[in-house]
């Protein structure tokens, strides 16, 4: 299959192209551009709207990632240090990201996928978060809940993905600059800014000034 051409191999490409599974038989556009560049750990600032297959587009190569690097999970240890870190601004989204990220993955793997956002108990996410947590998907402000009651640090992340750019430094500004500083400088880890827009252009090239590395592609 053409995943193949982009690096997607073993389970993980089981996972995609099986009926059963995501049932994919080839990368949309945007991931064809999008994928074999994320996998090689680039910063990368995508323009794709909805429908354009964009979740998968970060979630395949990033996984992909997770699984040849050997994230593991570290079930038990009170302060959690998740490898990949993915924000996106409402519950809804979160949860759907999750969803997605589960059926990729399947849930055989040796890291393992948490969410951090509003309307469940913040115990309830507590106690799953310290089963172990190697991806986390959140709100910016469970996030940072999470972080000022030391359920995790952000001192190993190392792919942070802002899904719906554009909407997050509209938004949340000052909660991204918290999160931001608690990771380890922008050298050190891969950075992913995705929005649906061309809207907020000076907002998001300033965030790209402040959060990407200098030499960030540009996909559209
Ligand atoms: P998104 O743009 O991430 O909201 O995805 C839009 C829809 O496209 C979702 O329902 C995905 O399941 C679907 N999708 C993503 N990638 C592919 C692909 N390679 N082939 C077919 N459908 C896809």
């Amino acid at each position: 299959s053409n995943f193949s051409a982009a690096g997607i191999s073993g389970r993980t490409l089981e996972n995609i192209t099986h009926q059963d599974r995501c049932g994919y038989r080839k990368p949309t556009r945007i991931q064809q551009y999008a994928i074999p560049i994320i996998k090689r750990e680039c910063d990368v600032m995508v323009h794709a709207h909805t429908g354009s297959g964009k979740t998968a587009a970060y979630l395949i190569p990033l996984l992909k990632l997770a699984q040849e690097k050997g994230y593991r999970k570290r079930p038990g240890v009170e302060n959690q240090t998740p490898e990949i870190l993915i924000v996106a601004p409402t519950r809804e989204l979160v949860l759907q990201i999750e969803r997605y990220a589960l059926k990729i993955s399947n849930r055989q793997t040796q890291y393992s996928v948490k969410v951090a956002c509003g309307g469940k108990k913040i115990r309830t996410q507590e106690n799953r978060v310290r089963e172990g947590c190697n991806v986390l998907i959140g709100t910016p402000g469970r996030v940072i809940h999470l972080l000022n009651r030391d359920t995790i640090s952000l001192k190993k992340v190392k792919h942070f993905v802002l899904d719906e750019a554009d909407r997050m430094v509209e938004r949340f500004r000052t909660e991204l600059d918290t999160i931001v500083s608690d990771m380890m400088p922008r050298e050190k880890r891969q950075t992913l800014m995705f929005s649906a827009t061309f809207e907020r252009e000076t907002l998001m090239r300033e965030a790209a000034e402040r959060y990407m590395r200098n030499d960030y592609k540009l996909v559209e």
